[in-house]
């Protein structure tokens, strides 16, 4: 596509003398900015990989003289193709440009951010519309204290690797027409450790974190929809090497309730009257919100009209007031007649005559009006 054309300094933006640490700035900026969990722009994934290319690129001394000199032909007849990422995990892109993963990073002595952790609560409707407290369970990853979170058993040797001379990393390098092009990865010998461990910490078997159960008491506030998350800061995975912990996400399953159709913060429900309930005019209890209603039916009420309950509905989420609850009429007819009833039933249709079924207004006028 024509977007990875796009000058790798203008898609960053920043000036073609720039250090590493305004590069790294400026992606970090970028990044958490076009990618497409918060962008919402139907071009967020081409513009999201056009920005970790350009970053990938630019961040290498080889491949970013490479691409000084000979432009983007030149990164291609050079061999550079760009590193597939899963690109809808943001963390695990830093991760492998920067290291932020505590758990690759424990023996890596990097400093690193702990990871977010998800959790879930499921509460009732009405349990919405009041707000609601509850204990959340999760696991978390805490330091190991046996090794103080190195995953070396105490007292045994740790070597430096051969393999990458305690690097960490291998690099590979390839000739090209455009002269030497390097590409690093983490060394396979001691995962980008850099160390060689002779006994790995019993408690931690070498991960150097453990997990931990945790409770933690949220408070769901009132009005809160389906699927909402609630953020709380500082109580996620630890970080490494005393970086900060990472955060818990607590995604609120509003249960449907079969009594009632929620509509951003308006009420929906049915009452059935029988026949002649409807006919006479009745008192029925309504279940709402807050419990149960009654309310007064007058004689001749119709099928499909409705009742407003003003603010009865669910409250705004960090707003004030509430929604409506909305009640329409449903007049139910008998299924099954006993003899003696159908003849009860045709005895009164023989004494009515137009006036008994006559309004001031038809229910299908008043339909009409209703949409006018
Ligand atoms: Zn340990
Ligand atoms: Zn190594």
């Amino acid at each position: 596509m024509a977007t990875t054309e796009r000058d790798y300094y203008e898609v960053l933006g920043v000036d073609r003398d720039a250090d590493d640490a305004q590069l790294k700035k400026a992606f970090r900026g970028l990044a958490r900015k076009v990618h497409p969990d918060v962008s919402g722009e139907p071009d967020a994934d081409e513009r999201f990989k056009e920005v970790v290319e350009a970053y990938e690129v630019l961040a290498n001394s080889e491949t970013r003289e490479l691409y000084d000199r000979y432009g983007h032909a030149g990164l291609k007849s050079g061999g550079f193709r760009p590193s597939q990422f899963d690109l809808g995990n943001l963390a695990d892109i830093f991760s492998a440009f920067f290291g932020d993963d505590m758990f690759a990073s424990a023996t890596g002595q990097r400093r690193g951010r702990g990871g977010d952790i998800a959790a879930e609560v499921e509460i009732e409707l009405v349990e919405a519309a009041l707000g609601a407290a509850r204990e959340v369970p999760f696991q978390v990853a805490v330091g190991c204290a046996r090794c103080t979170g190195s995953g070396v058993e105490p007292g045994s040797d740790v070597q430096r690797c051969p393999t990458c001379r305690g690097l960490g990393r291998l690099q590979h390098v390839s000739r090209s027409a455009f002269g030497e092009f390097v590409r690093t990865q983490p060394c396979p010998a001691c995962d980008g450790r850099g160390q060689l461990v002779e006994h790995r910490c019993e408690q931690c078997d070498g991960e150097g974190h453990t997990l931990e159960e945790r409770r933690l008491e949220i408070e769901v506030p009132a009005g809160i929809h389906d699927g909402q998350r609630i953020r709380i800061s500082g109580e996620g995975h630890a970080g490494a090497l005393g970086g900060r912990a990472g955060d818990v996400y607590v995604r609120v399953r509003v249960r449907q309730d079969p009594r009632f159709v929620r509509e951003a913060d308006h009420i929906f429900s049915t009452v059935d009257l029988t026949m002649t309930q409807a006919a006479l005019g009745a008192h029925v209890s309504i279940p709402t919100l807050d419990g149960d209603v009654d309310l007064e039916f007058g004689p001749g009420t119709q099928p499909g009209e409705t009742r407003v309950l003003r603010d009865r509905g669910m409250p705004v989420l960090q707003g004030f007031g509430r929604g409506d609850h909305r009640v329409l009429v449903n007049v139910a007819i008998p299924h099954q007649l006993t003899e003696e009833q159908r003849a009860l039933l045709r005895q009164f249709e023989s004494s009515a005559d137009e006036d008994t079924y006559r309004a001031d207004e038809g229910f299908f006028d008043k339909l009409k009006s209703a949409f006018r």
